[in-house]
C-alpha cells in the first residue's frame, strides 16, 4: 500500500513517527510530502501535495497531521475523488473506511498520542469499504455531487448564469434525451473544456506558433492530432475547427474555388445546412447540386447517384447526413468519385462514434477528406475535426489558419484529445454496438405499434418516424407532446415531405445519450412504448403526466456522468 503523508510544523513529529512504523503496517510505502522540520509553515501546502497524490491515483491513501486535523481535511476535500476524514479513534477510522471509503486520514496532534495515531492508522489501512448496496449507492451520490459543485462558485458570483447551468443539470438528470445529434460528455472532457487552456492564444500549429508560451497547449494539441490519426487510421488531422460547419468550410476552402460544384444530399432529405443550404455560406459561395433518396426505398440509390454525378461532374461529391438512418456504402461512393473525377468528401458528424467503435464502416480509407463534429456519437466536447490524405495536409491546415479562423480553442482541443483516448478503449466498442442495438429495439416497438418508419428501419443511431402518415399530426406537435412528457426529440422533415420545415411530417429519434447512461434494449423498448402511448393521443395530458413521472424515475436510475 502506497501512502502519501504530510504534516505542518504541529504534526511534523507524528509524521516522522508514523513513517518509522511502516513495518508494523504490513510494509506500507510512505511518500513524504513535507514539511521537513518544526519551523512554522502553512498546512495547505502539504495537504495539497497529499491530495494530488490520492486524487490522481498515484497513492492508495493519504495521511495528514496538524494540531486539529481540520484545516488539512478542508483543503484535501477540495480535490475530486478525495474523501478526507478527521478521526480520533480506531473504531471511527474503521467505520469511515467501511461506509465512506475515506482515502485520506486526518489527525489532530493535540487530541491524541503518537501511539494512538498509529493504532488509528492501522485500523484505517486494515479496513476495506463495504460493498453493501446502500453504501455503494451513497458513495456514488457523494462523488456525483461534483455535477453541482464544479460550478458552485457561480452561485454567488453570477446567480443568473448559475441558475441556467443548474437547470441543464436537472434536465439531464431527470429527462430522457433522444436528440440524435446530442450526447453526454464525460466529466474528464468537461473538465478539460473548462480549463485554463482557454486563456492561451495559439495562432498557428504546434511548434510553429505566432505567440510565445505555447508549450503547454502544443502538448495538448499534439496529443489530439496524434490520437485522431490513430483512432481513425488517418494520414493527417486538423483538430482546430470550432465546429462541424467550420470543418466543412475548411475543406471547401482547401480543395475548391467559389462557384465550383458540390453534389450533396438535399437538406430536406437529411443533408446538413453546411452542405449547401441557400441561407448558409455554402449555398451562397458554391454551386450546390442536391441529390435525393429513392422515393420508394427512401435510401440512397447508388445507381441514380452515379448517373447524376456523371451528368453534373461535381468538384466535390459530399456524403454524410444529419438525418439518414441507413449505412453508407463508401466503397461504392469512391468508385463513383473516380468515374466522375470528383474529390470524395465524407461528413461523418453523426456517425463518427459508430465509426470509431466499429459499428459503421469507416470512410477514412476511401475519402480524400473526412469531416466530423466531436460532440455527437463521438461524445467529446462541442467542436470539429478534419481528417485527410497527406497530400492535402498543407492546404487544409492553411485553410483553417489563417484561412478562416484565428486562435484555436485549446481547452476544447484538450477535450478532443481526451475524447479520442476514450474512444480507443474497449468499452467504447461496446458502447457503439449498444447504440445501434438500442436504436433497433426502440424502432421495432414503434413499428409494431403501427408507426411508419422512414426507409423501414435503421442501421445506425437514429430513426425517423412519419407521424403525419401514421397519425395525421405534424412533427412539431409530436415533439411538443413528447417534450411535455420528459422525452426530448426533434421535429424533422422526411424525404419528399409536404409539410413546411417548421411543422414537418416526422420526428428524429436517437439513442446515443441514453446508451451513454447505460440503458439497454429493455429500457429502450420501454421508452418506445411511452413514445407510442403519447403519439397515439397527442392531446392526452393524463398520458403525458403518467409518462413524465415514469421517465423521470427511469432517468434517475441511470445517472449521467
Ligand atoms: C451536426 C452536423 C454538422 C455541424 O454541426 P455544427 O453545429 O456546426 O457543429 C455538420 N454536418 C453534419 C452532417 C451534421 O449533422
Amino acid at each position: 500500500m502506497k501512502i502519501a503523508i504530510g504534516a505542518d510544523h504541529g504534526g511534523f513529529e507524528y509524521k516522522e513517527f508514523l513513517k518509522g512504523a511502516a513495518c508494523s503496517l504490513g510494509g506500507a510505502e510512505f511518500v513524504d510530502c513535507g514539511t521537513y522540520g518544526t519551523e512554522s509553515c502553512d498546512y495547505a501546502d502539504a495537504a495539497v501535495a497529499v491530495a494530488e497524490f490520492v486524487s490522481s491515483g498515484a497513492a492508495d491513501a493519504g495521511v495528514l497531521v496538524c494540531r486539529s486535523g481540520i484545516g488539512m481535511s478542508m483543503t484535501a476535500n477540495r480535490f475530486q475523488r478525495v474523501r478526507a476524514a478527521i478521526v480520533h479513534d480506531a473504531a471511527a477510522a474503521a467505520l469511515t473506511r467501511e461506509h465512506n471509503d475515506a482515502n485520506v486520514l486526518c489527525i489532530g496532534a493535540d487530541k491524541i498520542t503518537k501511539e494512538q495515531a498509529l493504532e488509528i492508522l492501522k485500523a484505517f489501512a486494515g479496513t476495506a469499504p463495504s460493498q453493501d448496496e446502500r453504501h455503494v449507492r451513497r458513495r456514488a451520490k457523494l462523488e456525483r455531487c461534483g455535477r453541482l459543485s464544479d460550478f458552485s462558485l457561480l452561485a454567488q458570483e453570477d446567480p443568473e448564469v448559475y441558475a441556467a447551468i443548474k437547470a441543464q443539470v436537472v434536465q439531464e438528470d431527470t429527462e430522457i434525451n433522444l436528440i440524435a445529434s446530442e450526447n453526454t460528455s464525460s466529466r474528464a472532457v468537461r473538465t478539460a473544456a473548462g480549463s485554463v487552456l482557454m486563456n492561451k492564444y495559439a495562432e498557428g500549429y504546434p511548434g510553429k506558433r505566432w505567440y510565445s508560451g505555447c508549450l503547454p497547449v502544443d502538448a495538448a494539441e499534439e496529443l489530439a492530432r496524434k490520437r485522431a490519426c490513430e483512432l481513425f487510421g488517418a494520414e493527417h488531422a486538423n483538430v482546430q475547427p470550432h465546429c462541424g460547419s467550420a470543418a466543412n468550410m475548411a475543406v471547401y476552402l482547401a480543395a475548391i474555388k467559389p462557384g465550383d460544384t458540390i453534389l450533396a444530399l438535399s437538406l430536406d432529405q437529411g443533408g446538413h445546412l453546411s452542405h449547401g443550404s441557400p441561407v448558409n455560406f455554402s449555398g451562397k459561395l458554391y454551386n450546390i447540386v442536391p441529390y435525393t433518396v429513392n422515393r420508394e426505398t427512401e435510401r440512397i440509390d447508388y445507381d441514380e447517384l452515379e448517373a447524376k454525378a456523371l451528368e453534373v461532374k461535381p468538384a466535390i461529391l459530399l456524403s454524410g447526413a444529419s438525418a439518414y438512418p441507413r449505412a453508407f456504402d463508401f466503397k461504392r461512393i469512391r468508385e463513383i468519385c473516380d468515374k466522375c473525377g470528383a474529390i470524395m468528401m465524407v461528413d461523418m458528424a453523426h456517425i463518427a462514434g459508430l465509426v470509431a467503435g466499429g459499428a459503421h464502416e469507416s470512410p477514412v480509407p476511401y475519402a480524400d477528406f473526412v469531416t466530423t463534429t466531436t460532440h455527437k456519437t463521438l461524445r467529446g466536447p462541442r467542436g470539429g475535426l478534419v481528417l485527410c490524405k497527406e497530400a492535402w495536409a498543407k492546404k487544409l491546415d492553411s485553410a483553417v489558419f489563417p484561412g478562416m479562423q484565428g486562435g484555436p480553442l485549446e481547452n476544447i482541443i484538450a477535450g478532443k484529445a481526451i475524447c479520442f483516448k476514450e474512444a480507443m478503449q474497449p468499452e467504447f466498442k461496446e458502447y457503439a454496438r449498444q447504440i445501434v442495438a438500442n436504436c433497433k429495439a426502440m424502432c421495432a416497438v414503434l413499428q409494431k405499434r403501427g408507426y411508419r418508419i422512414v426507409s423501414g428501419g435503421t442501421d445506425n443511431h437514429l430513426f425517423l418516424v412519419d407521424v403525419k402518415t401514421t397519425k395525421g399530426i405534424t412533427g412539431k406537435d409530436a415533439a411538443a407532446a413528447l417534450d411535455a412528457a420528459g422525452i426530448v426529440v426533434n421535429k424533422n422533415t422526411i424525404p419528399y415531405d409536404e409539410e413546411s420545415p417548421f411543422r414537418t411530417s416526422g420526428i428524429r429519434v436517437g439513442t446515443a445519450s441514453v446508451t451513454t447512461r447505460g440503458m439497454k434494449e429493455k429500457e429502450c423498448e420501454l421508452i418506445g412504448t411511452w413514445i407510442a402511448d403519447i403519439l397515439d393521443d397527442v392531446t392526452n395530458l393524463e398520458t403525458q403526466a403518467r409518462v413524465k413521472a415514469a421517465a423521470k424515475e427511469l432517468a434517475l436510475l441511470f445517472p449521467v456522468p
